[in-house]
């Protein structure tokens, strides 16, 4: 007998089952800031002491972890580790401490001046601050008597509980360790999301009432329908891991192509920023790349390059997927992916700004030099015909010229549908290009004015609100009627059960995550079209996200 409670329903990010206790991610403590309050002369050798007690117990700490951990994860332990004892800090912290300073505040003030030299130092050294922060952080709790504050590393498997994980977090989480993540704020495209995704761990997350929950408590955590549960029978809790566990190991085995149980062919794709991202993508049994995200090449280039070495940068991503389908999208400068070299003024609301395709009413040049470089590019790499697509994309008159633009270079024009208008025109769009593809990420922000960079608003950036699926369903069916392809690109294409409600919407393919691809693929390879359809419609009549993922789950799971 099942005698449980929901703790708490957020949003489901990545599908599978978890049962463990719980553990929260400590929070950093409240830094001292420097004190009036000198420490006397006679106590100062034993403050000093004090502090280095406390900075090797945090050293020792991490070089323990840094033992059982491997791959980048020991790196990173093991280099802040020695980081914590460099001498150098050691002699700025004494100092201050012979000066008075108490040991809490000669350690904030000590790598308070650190961060400046390393910013100061840029490159590699700037991207150190972050791990000279948790040094900080760490140092001061121990000096104050508080638990170590960051993310826990247990010697058994537990499930992760946290306000929300930085990208600094994720050296530390190993996924034989982690059997699950659920946080307090995030949506489906913050980091915890991304990271989860990564390491393919289960993640619920905006599951607001997470704090009722005390670390030790077992919970079961199930990704697909976003909640966390407490009190369960720890038989019927295991075996349904396990059966979830079996289904893991069929996506590990799952090498595509894509198609539904019954013989449907769904391509499914890759999303990949570079050369060296396509090439990891490759080793995944994606059946291509459905979006390039260009502009992810050029975050820090200061000089536009030339188009001959545009086309050597996009090259590579051809010759990773040789033969293979790879859709170019052009830059999607400003907003959350500024570039430098792409001229933005300041903007009170960047989301709604000069962005993506906009950027060429001011400067058409940028557009052409990128278009004339993808199709130097195809040409080296077999001449076949580039798939191109804008981004932002929302008027006729900018889907004409872009389209005129591409054809001129005989390649093959396509747009995101990211603002709604193009999902509500769709037909007139189609008339013009050769696909869609559909950016849940900006197409959900836009439609439910929800800035899609803010943790507090995850439940309306959520794909799986009900308008949003209207106007997939609206561009989708104009790509059935005209017989041109409309497939998805953002997150929501990664969610296995909401791959199989977009396909039974008229969707045709599905671009992801690379880690994502064989969840997905092994998913569609449970259902049958029809089923999907059913499914589709049923959730169509849904008026709430959560009514809409637990019907897609009574029709599909
Ligand atoms: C999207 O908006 O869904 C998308 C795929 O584009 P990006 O996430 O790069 O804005
Ligand atoms: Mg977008």
């Amino acid at each position: 007998m099942i005698d449980y409670a929901i703790a708490t329903t957020g949003t489901g990010v990545v599908a599978g089952l978890g049962y463990a206790p719980a553990l929260w991610v400590k929070p950093a403590p409240v830094l001292p800031h420097c004190s009036k309050k000198l420490v006397p002369d006679d106590a100062r050798e034993a403050e000093a002491a004090r502090w280095k007690a406390a900075v090797e117990t945090v050293a020792a700490r991490l070089t323990a972890r840094a033992a059982v951990a491997s791959g980048a994860a020991a790196e990173v332990l093991g280099a802040t580790a020695a980081l914590a004892t460099d001498r150098g800090l050691q002699r700025t912290a004494i100092k201050l401490i012979s000066a008075g300073s108490t040991a809490e505040a000669a350690m904030v003030a000590a790598i308070a001046q650190f961060i400046a030299k390393f910013e100061k130092l840029g490159g590699l050294m700037a991207e150190r601050v972050a791990d000279l922060g948790d040094i900080r952080n760490r140092a001061v709790s121990e000096l104050l008597g508080l638990p170590e504050p960051g993310v826990p590393t247990p010697e058994s498997p537990i499930i992760l509980l946290a306000e929300d994980l930085a990208p600094a977090d994720t050296a530390t989480l190993d996924p034989a360790l982690i059997h699950g993540i659920a946080t307090r704020l995030g949506g489906p495209t913050s980091h915890t999301a991304i990271i989860a995704r990564q390491l393919g761990i289960p993640c619920v997350v905006a599951a607001v009432e997470l704090a009722e929950i005390a670390d030790g408590t077992m919970v079961l955590i199930d990704g697909a329908a976003g909640t966390v549960t407490f009190g369960s029978e720890p038989a019927e809790a295991e075996a349904k891991v396990q059966a979830d566990a079996k289904r893991r190991r069929a996506v590990q085995s799952w090498q595509g192509p894509g198609r539904t149980q019954d013989g449907t062919a769904v391509e499914i794709l890759a999303n990949v920023q570079d050369g060296a991202g396509a090439r990891a993508a490759a080793q995944f049994p994606a059946q291509g790349v459905g979006l390039f995200r260009t502009e992810l090449c050029f975050l820090s280039a200061q000089h536009e390059p030339a188009v001959a070495e545009q086309a050597g940068i996009y090259g590579e991503v051809l010759a990773a997927f040789p033969g293979q389908k790879v859709v170019f999208r052009t830059l999607d400068a400003g907003s959350d992916k500024p570039v430098p070299f792409v001229a933005h003024a300041r903007e009170e609301n960047p989301a709604l700004g000069v962005r993506g395709i906009r950027l060429g009413h001011a400067d058409p040049g940028l557009l052409q030099r990128q278009l004339d470089a993808i199709a130097l590019a195809a040409t080296a790499h077999g001449g076949t015909t580039a798939k191109v697509m804008a981004p932002m994309v929302a008027t006729i008159d900018e889907a004409r010229s872009f389209a005129a633009a591409c054809r001129e270079r005989r390649m093959s024009p396509g747009l995101m549908v990211e603002v709604p208008s193009v999902a509500l025109l769709a037909d007139a769009f189609l008339a013009e290009v050769d696909f869609l593809s559909i950016g849940t990420n900006d197409l959900t922000q836009y439609t439910m004015a929800a800035d899609r960079m803010a943790p507090s608003l995850a439940a309306l950036t959520d794909p799986w609100q009900p308008a949003v699926l209207r106007l997939i369903r609206l561009a989708a069916s104009a790509g059935i009627r005209s017989q041109k392809p409309v497939g998805v690109c953002g997150e929501a294409a990664a969610d296995p059960l909401l791959a199989c409600i977009l396909i039974g919407l008229g969707v045709s393919s599905l671009s992801m995550a690379p880690s994502a691809v064989a969840a997905v693929g092994t998913q569609l390879s449970t259902v049958v079209l029809e089923q999907c359809r059913l499914a589709a419609t049923a959730v169509l009549g849904c008026t709430t996200a959560l009514e809409a993922r637990s019907t897609a789950l009574d029709f599909l799971s």
